[in-house]
This record gives structure tokens, C-alpha cells and sequence, in this order.
């Protein structure tokens, strides 16, 4: 007799174990395949076996038996049961959740099925078809279908085409397979999301001397099936190229690859060029694909029919077997954290993969995240690096433009005078420019545009947040609040006010300044519908405009021969959000922003206008400097007792009305301080533990409380932070709660 454990469908607390099924006489089960299972008062309950076993301890009639199978295969691979098996551990959700990530949604409820067409086979003997054809004579529309058949040197066609050729002859082709003289068959076609692309020229350029020296250490790692590096290229040095030929090498040896890419960088364009490179290899995975086209893809994946799958974040759980290398490309990108439940970060999970399947992982960019190159400092990740751009195109050159001196010659306009000048000569000689917008921080923080003091709270080293509903000031990270300063505190000038210009404002400024030039806005504005983002993109590419004006949309890992000049409007606004990542974030989008500028043959330009031109992150970015950058940045995240040395957690309480949002986020609020006070241990690692509004009070009609703790990363303080998911789980009253760790905003 066997038995399997299974987790059944249901993301609940109370059913977070495995359930022992009798596997009936006749079945084939293993680990990782769906079944259908009696489960209590449900007759046919989803579930997925995690474990095969040889007997069971329970009385014989308390055991079920399994339904049956939904797949003849196992759905979820053994590698990635472990995987679901450690973000169960790791990130506080119920192993059914963390296995939902394992497949398409759509499979879970039957709700996506198998795309089929009808085929039309002939089965008469060609020597007798002149024969049968003739016996036909008086019925010439079924004369007709066998002579369309016959022509046809495969003896086959779909019905939809006999259908359109000849109408509706449904009822002659019935009587032809009643004759015997046809087959009808049903034959499953995968959706394919590739429809009509044009084909890139798919020759391989010569490999530069820095592409050369990286693979000498990246190709034998893959052939050794282990290793994990951070290559640390500048924008425009020719990581993509390392990537294809790694990603070809694995292929040879019979391997295959995961290329992640954040989602707006996976552009029909990008997705296309892959294909031109690898074809039918390839296999694309990211959210704007329909649920029959991802369950195709999956599938396709699944049967080994791939050997690249390139994808968003959730691509890491692509079902490939015999995974020899993880790409990360912008491997800084916040978008490769899931912040709510399963929460989990893509590269930890990647890594985890490699080394379970002896695969090398690489993660790369031009500014990695803080965490990585802190990893390469400790030797946890080989660096690899690449200085230089391809064939020693020149960096572009970055003027640093001082706002506050514009303000004092009298300028009030949005655009400085040295970007006015940049931006009229590169328009006169036929290039093409982008105006960077940094949407972000619009308005929520107060600086002086006289002296470009910003208010900041005193203990927390960030911007103090202005709510317009109360008109105060208030420091989201530990509540201070103060009113909004009518005069500059450090120099008495009366222009302090809050912050922000938007993508609309820039255009209208453009078109006074240029009113015959032709321009692109991308904003949310303008790229609400599924593809307008790519189509914007495109119709820019092809020359249709000479200005692109747009927020971080168009930061990413985008090649623009044309360009030349870029203006960056207002570089400090992120840098002001009440954030502890702001001045990484804004370091990193600069850098990815100039490095839009000058990526062909032409010398490319580049104006960021500030308020604060001496502060670290401005001046690291004009610079291209990434090293100094790290080097301040850890300096002040070990000063503040900020990540990577400490960890955030928060329990965000939403509710419609304020008083329930409140009322639980103090009741947890003491429930927390009751579990520290029995924990001296654990205490005296607490840097700080608040309740408060958020900064966003409301958010489409919820208002918004939260606790947040602020603890020195320890394995030990763990602890903490489950307890607090444990009181996010708590049963709530008219209001909702999650728990999040580093959230990506703390808004
Ligand atoms: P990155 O991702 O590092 O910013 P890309 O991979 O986009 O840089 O490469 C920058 C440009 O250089 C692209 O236009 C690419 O086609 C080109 N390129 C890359 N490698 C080579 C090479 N070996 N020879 C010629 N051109 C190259
Ligand atoms: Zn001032
Ligand atoms: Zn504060």
C-alpha cells in the first residue's frame, strides 16, 4: 500500500500541514504532481503531493483515498517543492501560497485548457484517390473537400481552412468521414505570443576585450556548474552580449538558463531581439501575456522544449530541468523584491537554485544594489567588471547645473539656462533628446529654492513629509511633527515651498521655448493601455519625435543610437522621499539616465539640474562614480543603523474608517511592546518601535495606520519579525493588515 502527503489548496493557517491520502491501486503518483482529494465536506479539493510514503499510522478508515491526477507529470519540479518549502519558512505565508507560485494561476480551478484545432486527414490510398474522387461526381461540393484534400501533399488540413475556402460544407466533410474516406482529429496547438515581429539580423559582432576577459571567467564556471558573480559593467559596456554567449555555452553543454529582467525592460523589442538570437529555444515569461499564452509557455517549458526562459521576477520559478546558469540583469531593480505575502527577493531565490542545481549565478549591472557589492567586498560574489564602453565610446559628459544660482539670476522657469542651450543645439543638429522627469516626491517634501535647504527631521535623517490635509510636517519613520516654515530656516529667503514639476508642466515649457519640435510625453498619463508603453518607445526609436519626455519608465536599459542629450529637470526629487533608499535610488536612476545619452557614434551630453549639486549621490552620479558612491552610502547606513545593518519590519493597517485603522495598529502596537518586555534579549537590539498615520493616510478610500520596528539584523531578532506576521494574522474588525519587511515604500 502507498500514500502521499498533500498540501491542499487553501492559503489558510489552519490547513498550513500536509494532509496522508491513499494512492489508489492503478495510479501513478510522485512528489509535485496535482490532485484532486476528498477534504471534509469538499468532494474534489486542488492539492499538490509533496511527499511519497511507504505507510501510514492512521486507522485505516480515517484515510482517503486520491480522486485523481490533474497532470500526468509533475506540475511542480523537486527543485522548486524545496524552493516553495523555503520562502514557506522564510517569509511567513502557508506552503499552499508559496506553491502557487510554482504554475500559472489560471491551472489552479481548470480554469485555462489546452488550445486544439480539428484537422481534416485524408486516408484514401493515393493509388485509388483519381478512383474515389470520380465515384464523388454527383455530389460536387464533397468533390470539392477530397480534391482540396488531395492537393494538399501532406493530405491534411485544419477545418478552419477548408471553411474558408469553400464556406460551410460542415455536412460534406461529415459524410466523407462516415464514407471513410476522412478523419477528423483533434490536435493541440500552443498559443504563441510571438505573433508578428520583424526579425533582427541575428549575426554575433566580434567580441570586445573586456566581453572576452569576463567570459574567460564566467564560461568555465559554467562548464564547472558553480559560481556566483556580480558583473559590475557601466551602461553601454555590452553586458547583453555576455549574457548570450553565457547563456549559449550552458545550451551546448546541454544545460539551460533563466535570464530575469525587470518587467519594463522586457519590451517586445528586447523580447524579439532574444528570439532573433536564440528562436524556438527561447521562451519568453512576463505579465502581459494572456492566461492561454502563459499556460502555453509554461508548458512548453515544462516539457524541456526551451532551452532559455526570459522573464519577469516570477520567471525564477521557471520550470526548466538541468538550470546551468541565473541571470540577473539590473540586478539593483527594487522590482525583483515581492513585497507582500509570499513575499520574496528573486536573487536570494536564484542563488538558492544555483547552488541546489549547480548552476552559476550571475547578477549584473551598472549600479548594483548595496547589497550585492557588499557580498563582492566579502567574497560571497566574484566581482567581474567592465569599465569601459563598447569600441571606447566616450562616458557621456554630465554638467551639473546649481538651481539655486539660476533662481538668484532671475530664471524661474523649470529648464536652467546651460539645458536650454544643450537641448536647442542638440535639436539643430538632428539628434534626438530625452527630458527626464523624476515623477516620484512630487510634492511631498518643502525645500528652499533659494539656498536649497530641504526640512529633514533631526533624529531620522530623512525629509519631513507635508500633508497638505493638516498642512504640518511630520517624520513618517518616527513621527515628529512640525509646521511648515513660511521663511527659510537657514537663509530667510520667503521661496520655500513644496516641491515637484510634473511631465505636463516640461512639455508646456518645451513647446514655448520650441513650438515646432516634435515630442513624445510618456507618463502614466499616456501609457494606460497594454502596449502604448512599448508603442511610445518604439515610434521615439523610428525618429517620429526629437524630444521623449518621460518619468523612470524610461530609465531602463533602453538603447537609443539618436540620443544625445539628456536633462534631468529636478535630480533631488527622490532624493528628498522619507526613504532610507533615496539616495541609492536616485544615485542609480541618474547613472541609468545619463547612460541613455551618447550610446552610438555621436558624443552625448548630459544636463542635471539640483538643488543640492554637493551632495554625495549628485555628485558620485555626474562623476559615473560608482565605488564612491558605496563607499559614503555604507558609511551612513552604519551611522543611521539603517539596512543592511538593521531590518525594517512594518504591520500596515488599512481600514474605511480611520478610527478601526488606529484602534488595532495601537492594539498590536502593545501587544508588541508586551512580547519585547519579556525579552531582554531580544530588546536590546530594538533601534526603534513606533505606531503612527502613514505618510499616505489614504489610499483609495482606506486610511492607513502603521507599526513599525526597527531592529539590528541579527538571526536572533528574526524572532521579532515573526511575531509580528503572527499578530498580522490575527483575526481584525472591520480592517486589514499585512506585514512587510524592508518594504520597498514606506508610505
Ligand atoms: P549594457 O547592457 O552594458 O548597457 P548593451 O549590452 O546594451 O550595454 O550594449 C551597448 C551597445 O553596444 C549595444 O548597441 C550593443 O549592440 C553594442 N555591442 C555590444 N557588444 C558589442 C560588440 N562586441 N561589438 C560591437 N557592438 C557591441
Ligand atoms: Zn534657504
Ligand atoms: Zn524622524
Amino acid at each position: 500500500m502507498s500514500y502521499c502527503q498533500v498540501i491542499v489548496d487553501i492559503a489558510h493557517e489552519d490547513v498550513d500541514r500536509v494532509f496522508t491520502y491513499r494512492v489508489p491501486k492503478g495510479m501513478t503518483l510522485c512528489s509535485g504532481m496535482r490532485v484532486h482529494v476528498p477534504f471534509g465536506r469538499i468532494h474534489r479539493m486542488e492539492g499538490i503531493v509533496v511527499e511519497m510514503v511507504e505507510s501510514c499510522d492512521l486507522p485505516p478508515e480515517r484515510v482517503k483515498d486520491v480522486t485523481d491526477t490533474l497532470e500526468d507529470y509533475p506540475a511542480v519540479l523537486p527543485h522548486l517543492l524545496t524552493l516553495a518549502k523555503r520562502i514557506h519558512e522564510t517569509s511567513f505565508c502557508t506552503l499552499a501560497q508559496a506553491l502557487r507560485l510554482m504554475f500559472p494561476a489560471q491551472m489552479r480551478g481548470e480554469r485555462v485548457s489546452n488550445k486544439t484545432v480539428e484537422i481534416a486527414v485524408l486516408t484514401v490510398n493515393p493509388a485509388v484517390r483519381a478512383q474515389v474522387l470520380a465515384a464523388q461526381a454527383r455530389a460536387p461540393r464533397r468533390a470539392a473537400v477530397l480534391k482540396l484534400l488531395m492537393e494538399e501533399p501532406s493530405g491534411e488540413l485544419p477545418w478552419e481552412t477548408i471553411r474558408k475556402q469553400l464556406g460551410d460544407c460542415r455536412p460534406m466533410l461529415m459524410a466523407l468521414c462516415k464514407q471513410g474516406f476522412v478523419r477528423l482529429e483533434k490536435r493541440e496547438v500552443l498559443r504563441s505570443p510571438y505573433g508578428a515581429m520583424e526579425r533582427l539580423s541575428a549575426q554575433d559582432p566580434e567580441l570586445t576585450t573586456q566581453q572576452r576577459e569576463v567570459l574567460s571567467n564566467l564560461l568555465p564556471a559554467v562548464e564547472a556548474g558553480k559560481g556566483a558573480f556580480l558583473l559590475y559593467g557601466v551602461t553601454g559596456s555590452g553586458k547583453t552580449e555576455v549574457f548570450i554567449r553565457a547563456v549559449r555555452r550552458a545550451a551546448q553543454l546541454g544545460k539551460t538558463a533563466i535570464v530575469l529582467v525587470p518587467e519594463i525592460a522586457l519590451t517586445p523589442q528586447m523580447v524579439m531581439w532574444f528570439r532573433s538570437r536564440f528562436g524556438e529555444d527561447a521562451a519568453v515569461l512576463h505579465s502581459r501575456l494572456s492566461p492561454g499564452e502563459r499556460y502555453d509557455e509554461w508548458r512548453r517549458i515544462r516539457r524541456g522544449e526551451v532551452r532559455v526562459v526570459i522573464g519577469a521576477r516570477s520567471a525564477v520559478f521557471a520550470p526548466l530541468e538541468q538550470v546551468g546558469l541565473i541571470i540577473i540583469d539590473e540586478e539593483h531593480e527594487q522590482s525583483y523584491l515581492s513585497d507582500n505575502a509570499p513575499r520574496y527577493d528573486a536573487r536570494e531565490l536564484a542563488h538558492m537554485r544555483c547552488e541546489q542545481e549547480g548552476a552559476v549565478l550571475l547578477l549584473a549591472s551598472a549600479t548594483p544594489s548595496m547589497r550585492s557589492f557588499a557580498m563582492a567586498g566579502r567574497g560571497d560574489l566574484t566581482l567581474l567588471e567592465m569599465p569601459r564602453r563598447v569600441q571606447n565610446r566616450p562616458m557621456p559628459t554630465v554638467h551639473v547645473v546649481d538651481m539655486r544660482r539660476e533662481l538668484g539670476n532671475g530664471n524661474r522657469s523649470v529648464f536652467s539656462g546651460p539645458l536650454l542651450t544643450g537641448l536647442g543645439n542638440c535639436l539643430s543638429a538632428g539628434k534626438q533628446a530625452i527630458l527626464f522627469v523624476n515623477r516620484r516626491g512630487y510634492a511631498t517634501f518643502v525645500s528652499c529654492r533659494s539656498c536649497g535647504y530641504v526640512v529633514t527631521c533631526s533624529q531620522c535623517d530623512v525629509s519631513m513629509t507635508y500633508h497638505s490635509s493638516e498642512n504640518v510636517l511630520r517624520c513618517h519613520y518616527c513621527g515628529r511633527e512640525m509646521p511648515v516654515p513660511h521663511t527659510c530656516p537657514s537663509c530667510g529667503s520667503a521661496y520655500i515651498k513644496y516641491f515637484g514639476v510634473g511631465t505636463q508642466r516640461v512639455e508646456e515649457e518645451v513647446r514655448r521655448f520650441y513650438p515646432d519640435v516634435s515630442l513624445l510625453r510618456m507618463d502614466n498619463d499616456t501609457t494606460r493601455t497594454r502596449d502604448a508603453h512599448a508603442t511610445l518607445l518604439e515610434r521615439f526609436r523610428h525618429g517620429e519625435a526629437q524630444v521623449l519626455i518621460g518619468t523612470q519608465m524610461i530609465a531602463k536599459g533602453l538603447d537609443f543610437p539618436n540620443v544625445t542629450m539628456v536633462g534631468i529637470v529636478a535630480a533631488d526629487a527622490m532624493l528628498r522621499l522619507p526613504d532610507y533608499r533615496s539616495a541609492e535610488r536616485t544615485f542609480q536612476l541618474l547613472t541609468q539616465v545619463a547612460g541613455r545619452a551618447g550610446r552610438a557614434d555621436a558624443p552625448g551630453e548630459v544636463f542635471l539640474q539640483t538643488y543640492d549639486p554637493e551632495h554625495y549621490a549628485i555628485q558620485a552620479a555626474s562623476r559615473q562614480d560608482y565605488r564612491a558612491f558605496f563607499e559614503q552610502e555604507m558609511q551612513r547606513r552604519k551611522r543611521a543603523l539603517y539596512p543592511p545593518y538593521t531590518l525594517i519590519a512594518r504591520l500596515l493597517y488599512e481600514a474605511d474608517r480611520e478610527e478601526d485603522a488606529r484602534r488595532e495598529a495601537q492594539a498590536a502596537m502593545r501587544q508588541m511592546e508586551a512580547f519585547l518586555e519579556r525579552r531582554a534579549y531580544l530588546r536590546k537590539y530594538v533601534v526603534s518601535l513606533r505606531v503612527m498615520a502613514c505618510p499616505v493616510l489614504r489610499i483609495r478610500g482606506k486610511s492607513r495606520w502603521q507599526v513599525a520596528l526597527k531592529i539590528v539584523d541579527k538571526p536572533v531578532c528574526h524572532e521579532a519579525v515573526g511575531k509580528m506576521s503572527e499578530i498580522a494574522k490575527m483575526p481584525l474588525e472591520g480592517c486589514a493588515c499585512i506585514c512587510q519587511v524592508n518594504p520597498s515604500s514606506m508610505m
